[in-house]
């Protein structure tokens, strides 16, 4: 089985058609075949390669797809201003959106933040207000001070991507059929670790209703996120304790995006940082895929579903973003050492810290 994927290598069907701009660029990436770690288990292992969408992450179908409902909606008409509060991949799929819709874009971050992300995003035209990192029951956090910033402005729009449902609807309308089709509806389980909540919620559902509930749902989930034990609990969320390496995922709430699914998942998998930081360097050396940290989790935790699935087992999973936004951390010696996660990388693979 794998090395029938493996003949096929040079029959990649190539896009027929050019597209219109940075939005007819968005989605439509390659699902790739895990051989490594394919073999290894007797499954099939697929990760989908969001890192090529054209803003580099798969938050970039979230930011287009709550644009254009917004546009639909008349929420916003040309030259009007959107607002969002975000650390990172959201924001910078904004500010690609708006550069090339014609928007002003503001975004409020933490101002624990990187330098790298607030020059990155003042690079893509975007005006960014770092604000004080307080919890989200502060009036003063980065979402709160989002929404008053739009609610004071004329054809401006919050985009709200924890709670505004559009979100889902991207990735119910692209993500999810194309992984379907992209594993001609022979694919056991899906699963993939949560910010928002977008990508688990449209994927799955869309992959969960299309197969009439053979394909398995499952959720992976980082230290300091409670969404674990929220599914293995059936229901109780507890308050939110510990960190993790991993950004972008964890979450402390059921936003609205994950409120449309989450009581549908089959299960979920608890993945600790050591296993996702190996997983970085395991895909460098064998695959030459260059993974941020969520993705790294997502293939572990898509490793231990196909083995919970069975020898034979599809799974799919999501290869969120590259590591070139993390890369002074992930590939850091002396990061890795505050971290205590030296030990974890397989002594062969520590030639990869360069940094
Ligand atoms: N990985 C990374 C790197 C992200 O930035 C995000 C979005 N915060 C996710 C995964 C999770 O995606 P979602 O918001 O759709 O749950």
């Amino acid at each position: 089985m794998a090395s029938g994927l493996g003949r096929q290598i040079f029959k990649r069907t190539f896009a027929s058609r050019p597209v219109d701009g940075f939005t007819g660029a968005v989605g439509n990436t390659p699902l790739i075949y895990l051989k490594g770690l394919s073999e290894k288990t007797g499954c099939r292992i697929f990760g989908k390669a969001e890192f090529q969408n054209p803003g580099g992450s798969v938050k970039d179908r979230a930011a287009l797809g709550i644009v254009l409902d917004a546009e639909k909606r008349g929420r916003i008409k040309p030259g009007g201003t959107i607002v969002e509060g975000t650390a990172g991949n959201t924001g910078i799929g904004l500010a690609h959106v708006c550069r090339s819709r014609g928007y002003r874009c503001v975004i409020f971050m933490p101002n624990s933040q990187s330098q790298e992300k607030i020059d990155l995003l003042r690079m893509l035209g975007a005006e960014v207000y770092p604000v004080p990192a307080v919890a989200y029951e502060n009036p003063k956090n980065y979402n709160h001070q989002a929404r008053e910033f739009a609610e004071e402005l004329e054809n401006a729009i919050w985009t709200d991507q924890f709670d505004n449902t559009a979100n889902t609807e991207a990735h119910y309308q692209t993500t999810g059929p194309e992984i379907w089709e992209q594993t001609e509806g022979k694919l056991d389980g899906f699963i993939c670790a949560t910010g928002t909540g977008g990508t688990l919620a449209g994927t799955g559902r869309f992959l969960k209703e299309k197969s009439g509930g053979k394909t398995q749902v499952w959720l992976a989930d980082p230290p300091g996120s409670v969404l674990h034990s929220y599914v293995t609990s059936g229901g109780k969320l507890k308050d939110r304790t510990g960190s993790s390496i991993t950004e972008g995922i964890g979450q402390g709430r059921i936003t609205d995006n994950l409120r449309t699914f989450v009581n549908d998942v089959s299960g979920a998998l608890h993945i600790p940082d050591e296993k996702s930081i190996a997983m970085v360097y395991e895909m460098l050396d064998t695959e030459g895929l260059y993974l941020g940290a969520s993705s790294a989790l997502n293939v572990v935790a898509a490793v231990e579903l196909a083995q919970k699935l069975g020898k034979g087992s599809t799974v799919a999973t999501i290869l969120c973003d590259g590591a070139y936004r993390y890369q002074s951390r992930l590939f850091s010696k002396k990061w890795l050492q505050a971290k205590g996660l030296e030990n974890s990388i397989p002594e062969h693979l520590r030639k990869y810290a360069v940094l």
